[in-house]
C-alpha cells in the first residue's frame, strides 16, 4: 500500500519519561507504516530543554505559529526533585505555560468516550468540552489579612494621574481583603479561541459568570462575549447551524448535569479550575482525557491532558512491564493529523485520522484494554494488555477496518 503524503511538516514536540516511550511507539506502529510522515520535530524531554536554556520550548512555540499544527508529548514541569535527578541548570520553567504565553491560547479539555467505560452521570452521552480562561483573577491577586479597624478602598492611578477610588469596606474589626484583575485583551482572546474552537468542532458554547451580583468585573466578560460574537461570529455560528448561549454560572452548571453532552463549556479561571476536574473525574480517566491549546487567530497545538506518567517509567527503567494508556496521546496525534489535513485539503490524512480513532476505540470496545481502563470497566470480559501490545492490538483493529 502506498503511503499518505502530507505537504505540510506538523509541529512535532517531543517529551519525557513514560509518554516519550509511548510517543516512539505509536510512531512505529501506528502512523510511519501508513503516512510519510513530515514533522518539523522539537526535542522537550527534560534534558534537550536544559542543555539549549529552554530556547528550544520558545522555537517550537514559534514554529507552531508558522505551521498552524503542532502534537505535543507530556513533558517534566521540573521541580526541586527534578533539579537534582536532571542536574538542571535551572527551574525551568513549565513548557504548556511557556508555549500558551506564545500563542497566547486557551486549552480545550475533552473526554474519548467508549462504550464499557460510563461516566459516573449516566446521561452525559456525549463529550463536554471544557474551556478554562488562564489568566487572572484569583490567580494574579493581591491579598491583605487586615490586622483590626480601618477603611479599605479601591484606588486606580491612571497614566495622566487621575483617580478612581471606590470604598470597600470600613473594617470595625479584623478581617480580609483581596485585589484581583483582568484585562480587556486576555477576555478577548479568551472569546475569540472559544468561538474559533466551536466552530472548529461544531459544537454549541455555553459561557457562564456571575453578573448579577458583580455588576462590573463579571459583566465586562459577558458583555465582551457578546460583542465579538454579534461583530464576528454570529453569521458564521447560523451557517454552522450552533448556538452561543450565556448564562449565569449556577445555572450553567445545573444544566450541565441535565445535559446530554455534546457542547464546549466555557469557564473563567477559577470555575474552569474546578469544573475541568470534576467533568474530567465524572467522565472516567484521565488517560482519557485529550487537550487542545487554540490560539485566537486559529494556531492549534494537541496534547494528552495527562503528565508523563513517571511511577509507570521507574518500573520500565527496571525492566518490568507496564500497562500505560496511549489513548490521548494516539489522539494528539490524530487531532493535528486531521487538522493538517483540513487546512491542506488533504483528504488522506482527515480519512486515516478517522479511522486510527475508531480503530482505538474498537479495540477498547472488543475488551481489550490497559490496565487502568480494565480496573474502571463495565464490561465482564477483559484483556489487560501491556503497552506495547495495546498499541499493537490497535494497529490490528485498524488493519481489519481497510
Ligand atoms: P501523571 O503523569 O498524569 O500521572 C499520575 C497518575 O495517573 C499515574 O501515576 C497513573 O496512576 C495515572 N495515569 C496518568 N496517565 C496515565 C496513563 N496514560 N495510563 C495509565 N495511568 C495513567 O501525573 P504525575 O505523575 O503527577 O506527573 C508526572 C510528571 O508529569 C510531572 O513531572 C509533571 O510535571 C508532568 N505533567 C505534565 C503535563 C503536561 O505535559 N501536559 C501535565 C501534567 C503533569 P497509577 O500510578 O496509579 O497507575
Ligand atoms: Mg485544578
Amino acid at each position: 500500500m502506498e503511503k499518505i503524503k502530507m505537504t505540510t511538516p506538523l509541529v512535532e514536540m517531543d517529551g519525557d519519561e513514560m509518554t516519550r516511550i509511548l510517543w516512539k511507539m505509536i510512531k512505529e506502529e501506528l502512523l510511519l507504516p501508513y503516512i510519510d510522515l513530515k514533522t518539523e520535530y522539537y526535542d522537550l524531554g527534560l534534558e534537550h530543554r536544559n542543555e539549549t536554556d529552554d530556547q528550544v520550548t520558545i522555537d517550537s512555540a514559534e514554529a507552531t505559529k508558522k505551521y498552524g499544527v503542532a502534537v505535543k508529548c507530556a513533558t517534566i514541569t521540573p521541580n526541586a526533585a527534578r533539579m537534582t535527578e536532571y542536574n538542571l541548570k535551572e527551574m525551568w520553567k513549565s513548557p504548556n505555560g511557556t508555549i500558551r504565553a506564545i500563542l497566547d491560547g486557551t486549552v480545550f479539555r475533552k473526554p474519548i468516550i467508549v462504550k464499557g467505560i460510563e461516566p459516573c452521570v449516566k446521561n452525559w452521552q456525549k463529550p463536554i468540552t471544557l474551556a478554562r480562561h488562564a489568566y487572572g483573577d484569583v490567580y494574579k491577586n493581591t491579598e491583605i489579612k487586615v490586622p483590626g479597624a480601618g477603611k479599605a478602598e479601591l484606588v486606580f492611578t491612571a497614566a495622566d494621574g487621575t483617580e478612581i477610588r471606590e470604598t470597600i469596606h470600613t473594617f470595625t474589626g479584623p478581617g480580609i481583603l483581596q485585589g484581583i484583575h483582568n484585562t480587556d485583551q486576555s477576555i478577548a482572546s479568551f472569546a475569540k479561541s472559544c468561538f474559533n474552537y466551536a466552530l472548529d468542532t461544531k459544537q454549541d458554547l455555553w459561557f457562564a459568570t456571575k453578573d448579577t451580583i458583580s455588576k462590573k468585573y463579571d459583566h465586562n466578560f459577558k458583555d465582551i462575549f457578546q460583542e465579538i460574537f454579534d461583530a464576528e461570529y454570529k453569521e458564521k455560528f447560523e451557517a454552522a447551524g450552533i448556538e452561543y448561549f450565556y448564562t449565569l454560572i449556577d445555572d450553567a452548571v445545573a444544566r450541565v448535569m441535565k445535559a446530554k453532552g455534546g457542547f464546549i463549556w466555557a469557564c473563567k479561571n477559577y470555575d474552569g479550575d474546578v469544573m475541568s476536574d470534576m467533568v474530567s473525574s465524572a467522565f472516567g480517566s484521565l488517560a482519557m482525557m485529550t487537550s487542545v491549546l487554540v490560539s485566537p487567530d486559529g494556531v492549534y497545538e494537541y496534547e494528552a491532558a495527562h503528565g508523563t506518567v513517571q511511577r509507570h517509567y521507574y518500573k520500565h527503567l527496571k525492566g518490568e512491564e507496564t500497562s500505560t494508556n496511549s489513548v490521548a496521546t494516539i489522539y494528539a496525534w490524530t487531532g493535528a493529523l486531521r487538522k493538517r489535513g483540513e487546512l491542506d485539503g488533504n483528504r488522506d490524512l482527515t480519512d486515516f485520522a478517522d479511522r486510527l480513532e475508531k480503530a482505538t476505540v474498537q479495540t477498547i470496545e472488543a475488551g481489550k484494554m490497559t490496565k487502568d481502563l480494565a480496573l474502571i470497566t463495565s464490561r465482564k470480559e477483559v484483556t489487560v494488555l501491556n503497552s506495547e501490545d495495546f498499541i499493537k492490538a490497535i494497529r490490528e483493529t485498524f488493519d481489519s477496518l481497510a
